[in-house]
């Protein structure tokens, strides 16, 4: 403990980021934070002198998968203090606390003021009750931008300019854990993609918790359309990718700005979650399939070379095999290119929790692997398609032991491996598709 209150020593901090995007984002930017103020972040995997938990409680499964890396941290170094941040922190703060070792429960408000809140922590006197800094996630109406340019190590790097969710899907816990609606202005969104543009990024992705959403609490009030259209104006960085977004916060005006843009990735990743009407109406989403079809053709006749994904569920409560034959059917006719498929998992809180007629284990796992292949001949026949032309690639990481291989990422989120080229991290590529390997394209610039 001492140690870790002297500025004379450094301090290591083993950190470990569960979830979404959104919570990532937050956990590259309270591990800068640290770095700041004198700890050096070894793996999590490391002893350390302290640890660092960013949680996720999207599942009852990430709240287990939590708890393990609460417990592991513990083991490895019982003398380490250990501070849990994020989602599960934030909606089951007791149950956290009582955990072993830990020393701070941080809100998701709170993020930012990490480092002073564990300096009043370790100044509690030993075997005292972890100190708590966690409030009721709704009174939050502001969100800062934390500045993530010169932290993160990705490639390609995420802006956070949403957070929290209005809409209570029946399945979701992300609006208890993530609060209300809340925006970074556009003016701050620009100056972030500038500043990681001149840190030497290629690529933003513009991620959140309902970014179709983005905007509506702003005073004068905004919406997604009026930030890409600043965004497609200033051209505040080479190419700008856009996270998930509802079937129904795709407008018109996003559509056209889409199919002229010179900056937006030609890369759409749209929920529908269930192909069976009556199943939106008991999650509680705002749209039908029959608009979500229509959207999806409407989308990839407009946006040239576009790639469009989604997220499906099986097995959620009252899916017989009839409503699983529609999805079946929905995401077979519509021009998707892949699924993220996710067996429904029950999150205590949510009212589809308590719903009955739930589907058997079995089910979910056969009706999940129906999806999970058919999302795979989609996708490969869309790598097929593009054998023979040239993309824009950004290079991730070099293969390993040869520096002149490359993975990358084309603007349609082709996954391409690039040979006999000397580059760095973060360059941006033009090169032609020779053929496919598996799961990737291989191509020479
Ligand atoms: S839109 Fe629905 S699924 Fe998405 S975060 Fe909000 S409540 Fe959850």
């Amino acid at each position: 403990m001492k140690k870790l209150l002297s500025n004379t020593s450094v301090k290591t901090v083993g950190l470990a980021n569960l979830g979404c995007k959104a919570n990532q984002y937050d956990g590259t930017y309270m591990g800068a934070l640290m770095e700041r103020h004198g700890f050096r972040l070894v793996d999590f995997k490391e002893l350390a002198d302290l640890y660092l938990i960013n949680t996720c409680t999207v599942t009852d499964k990430a709240d287990g998968d939590s708890r393990n890396l609460i417990r592991r941290a513990h083991r490895r170094n019982p003398e380490a203090p250990i501070v849990v941040t994020g989602c599960y922190a934030q909606t089951q703060s007791q149950e956290v606390a009582e955990l072993p070792g830990v020393a701070l429960v941080l809100g998701n408000t709170f993020k930012d003021s990490l480092v002073d809140l564990l300096q009043k922590a370790l100044r509690q006197k030993e075997g005292t009750a972890p100190l708590m800094e966690v409030e009721d996630i709704f009174k939050q109406k502001e969100l800062e931008a934390f500045g993530l340019s010169s932290y993160t190590q990705n490639a390609r790097a995420y802006v956070k300019i949403q957070d929290g969710c209005n809409q209570f899907c029946s399945f979701c816990i992300i609006p208890f854990a993530r609060g209300r609606n809340r925006s970074i202005d556009i003016k701050r969104v620009l100056e972030e993609l500038r500043e990681l543009a001149s840190a030497g990024f290629e690529e933003a992705i513009l991620t959140g918790i309902h970014l179709g959403t983005y905007g509506q609490d702003l005073s004068p009030k905004k919406n997604l359309a009026d930030l890409l259209k600043a965004i497609e104006e200033a051209k505040p960085i080479h190419r700008v990718r856009i996270s998930s977004v509802d079937p129904e916060e795709i407008t018109e005006e996003i559509v056209e700005l889409l199919a002229a843009s010179q900056i937006f990735c030609p890369h759409l990743h749209i929920p529908v979650q269930s192909g069976d009407d009556k199943i939106l109406k008991l999650m509680r989403r705002r749209y039908e399939t029959a608009e979500f079809l229509e959207l999806c053709i409407n989308l990839v006749e407009r946006i040239p070379r576009l790639c469009l994904g989604t997220d499906v569920m099986v097995g959620f409560p009252y899916e017989d095999e009839a409503s699983f034959e529609r999805t079946y059917a929905l995401l077979k006719q519509a021009p998707l290119h892949y699924f993220h498929v996710f067996p429904y998992s029950p999150k205590r809180g949510t009212p589809a929790a308590k719903m009955l007629a739930h589907v058997s284990a079995a089910d979910k796992k056969n009706r999940a692997a129906q999806l999970r292949q058919l999302s795979e001949s989609k996708r490969l026949d869309y790598l097929d398609s593009f054998v023979g032309k040239k993309v824009e690639i950004v290079l991730e990481r070099s293969v390993q032991g040869s520096p002149s291989q490359w993975l990358g990422t084309s603007e349609n989120y082709l996954p391409v491996f690039l040979k006999d080229f000397r580059g760095q991290s973060r360059q941006k590529v033009l090169c032609e598709i020779t053929h496919r390997q598996g799961e990737r394209l291989v191509a020479y610039s």
